[in-house]
C-alpha cells in the first residue's frame, strides 16, 4: 500500500506524522530466510528493542501467527512484555538478565542467554525455590569480545557447572562480529571453527545441548557454514539489508517493513537570498516555495539530515533545507508543481519508482539502517497494516 492511495486518515485528531508497518512485508521477509535455510534449520526473529522500532508486540503477534519458531529479544522485561502479549513460542534473551530477575524469568518461560557462574548460581537457586528445571543457552565468546565466555575460561566454568541441579544447559550460542564484510571472512571462519571446539568441549564433559546457534542475519544468508540448527536474523526481516549483508549483484527480494510518513503544515513564498531555520545554514539562492513539515529530530528525523536529507511529495524528491530542528523540518518544493497545504509527505519508504531507503538515510548520516528505524521515538504513532486491514498503536 503506497502512502497516496490512502483512504482516511490513519492519525485522525493529531499531529499528522506517523510511521506505516507492513506486516505482510515482515512474514514475507521470515519466510525467505526459512527458505534459505531449509528445513533442517529454525530461525529466531529478533524482535529485540520494540522490533527494532517496529513495534515489538504487533509484529510478534504476526509472526507467531505465522508459525515463527522462536523470538529472541534483549531484555527479559522485553520477553515479559511478548508474554503478556499472548505469545507461546519460546523466547530468548540475547543479553542475559540481571540479578532480581530470576523468578521474571523462571515464573514466565523465558530461556536466558548465560555467560557467568554467578549468574548461573543464582538461577539455579530462583529454579530449586519453583521446583523446575530453567533451560539456558550458553554464550562462548568466540571473537566478538561482548557477552559470552571465552574458550581459555570455559573449562574452568564448566567445572564448576556440575553443582547446579535445576539447570539445563539446552543450547549453545556465540555472535559473528564481520558475517557482513567480505574482506573479514578469516575472521567468520576463526569464529566458526572456535565456536566447533568449544560444543566440543562442552560435549566432553558429558553436556548435551541440543540448540546450537551462531549466525544473526549476515550469517544466515551469507554463511551456511554457521547456521547450526537455528540463526537469528535481525535486521533483514524488517527489510534493511544493503549495510547488513555482503555486498551482491543479485538484490535480495526483502521487503523494507517500516515507512515514516507526514503532512506538509505550513507553505511559504520565500525570495531569493534569505536564511531558514536555527543558524541560517541556507541561504535561498532563487525565489522558493518551502514547505514545513511536523516532524524533527525528537521524533527520531536525525538533526544530521539538515542539508542533506531528502522527501518525498507528489512524487517527487524534495530536498530538506536548513537545520532538522526538534518538532519542524523544511523543505524546497520549488521545483514540485501543485503542492498544497497537507499534502502527505513520505520521509522514509516508497513511492511508485522513488524511494528513500533506511539505508540511504543511514549513508547521508554516517551510520547504520537500524539506528534509522530504532531511533523513531515513542511520539510517532505506528499504524499496522496487512492486506488493508489497518489498526492504529
Ligand atoms: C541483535 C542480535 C542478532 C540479530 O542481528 P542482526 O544483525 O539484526 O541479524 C542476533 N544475535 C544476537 C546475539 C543479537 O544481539
Amino acid at each position: 500500500m503506497t502512502a497516496f492511495q490512502l483512504q482516511s486518515d490513519p492519525v485522525a485528531g493529531r499531529r499528522p506524522t506517523w510511521i506505516e508497518i507492513d506486516l505482510d512485508a515482515l512474514a514475507h521477509n521470515y519466510q525467505l530466510v526459512k527458505q534459505q535455510v531449509g528445513p533442517g534449520v529454525q530461525a529466531m526473529a529478533v524482535v529485540k528493542a520494540n522490533a527494532y522500532g517496529h513495534g515489538a508486540v504487533e509484529c510478534t503477534r504476526r509472526l507467531a501467527a505465522d508459525d515463527a519458531d522462536w523470538f529472541g529479544v534483549a531484555l527479559p522485561e522485553e520477553g515479559l512484555a511478548l508474554r503478556e502479549a499472548g505469545i507461546r513460542q519460546p523466547i530468548l534473551c540475547l543479553g542475559g538478565f540481571w540479578p532480581g530477575q530470576e523468578t521474571l524469568i523462571v515464573g514466565h518461560n523465558l530461556t536466558p542467554v548465560v555467560y557467568g557462574i554467578e549468574m548461573i548460581a543464582a538461577l539455579d537457586r530462583a529454579s530449586k525455590d519453583a521446583g523446575v528445571t530453567t533451560a539456558v543457552h550458553l554464550k562462548v565468546d568466540t571473537g566478538m569480545g561482548r557477552l559470552g565466555v571465552r574458550g581459555d575460561a570455559l573449562d574452568a566454568l564448566l567445572d564448576q557447572l556440575t553443582a547446579f541441579t535445576n539447570i539445563d544447559i539446552a543450547g549453545v550460542m556465540s555472535h559473528l562480529a564481520s558475517a557482513d564484510e567480505t574482506r573479514l571472512d578469516p575472521f567468520t571462519e576463526r569464529q566458526e571453527e572456535r565456536f566447533a571446539a568449544a560444543i566440543e568441549q562442552i560435549r566432553a564433559r558429558g553436556w548435551n545441548p541440543s540448540i546450537i546457534h551462531l549466525a544473526n542475519s549476515a550469517g544466515a544468508l551469507a554463511h551456511p557454514a554457521a547456521r547450526g540448527n537455528l540463526v537469528r536474523p535481525g535486521g533483514i526481516l524488517y527489510g534493511m539489508w544493503r549495510d547488513v549483508l555482503p555486498p551482491t549483484d543479485t538484490p535480495w527480494d526483502l521487503r523494507p517493513v517500516m515507512s515514516w510518513h507526514t503532512r506538509v503544515a505550513l507553505l511559504k513564498n520565500v525570495p531569493a537570498g534569505e536564511e531558514l531555520g536555527y543558524g541560517c545554514t541556507f541561504v535561498t539562492a532563487r525565489d522558493s516555495v518551502i514547505a514545513t513539515l511536523p516532524v524533527g529530530y525528537h521524533d527520531g528525523y536525525m538533526r544530521n539530515l539538515s542539508n542533506r536529507g531528502r522527501v518525498i511529495i507528489r512524487g517527487a524528491f524534495a530536498p530538506v533545507v536548513g537545520r532538522v530542528s526538534m518538532d519542524l523540518t523544511m523543505v524546497d518544493v520549488t521545483d514540485i508543481p501543485g503542492v498544497q497545504l497537507h499534502d502527505e509527505v513520505t520521509l522514509l519508504g516508497s513511492v511508485d519508482e522513488l524511494a528513500i531507503t533506511a539505508e540511504e538515510i543511514a549513508t547521508a548520516t554516517g551510520t547504520l539502517s537500524y539506528e534509522v528505524t530504532c531511533g523513531v521515538s515513542e511520539r510517532v504513532p505506528r499504524v499496522f497494516s496487512s492486506k488493508h486491514a489497518r489498526s492504529a498503536e
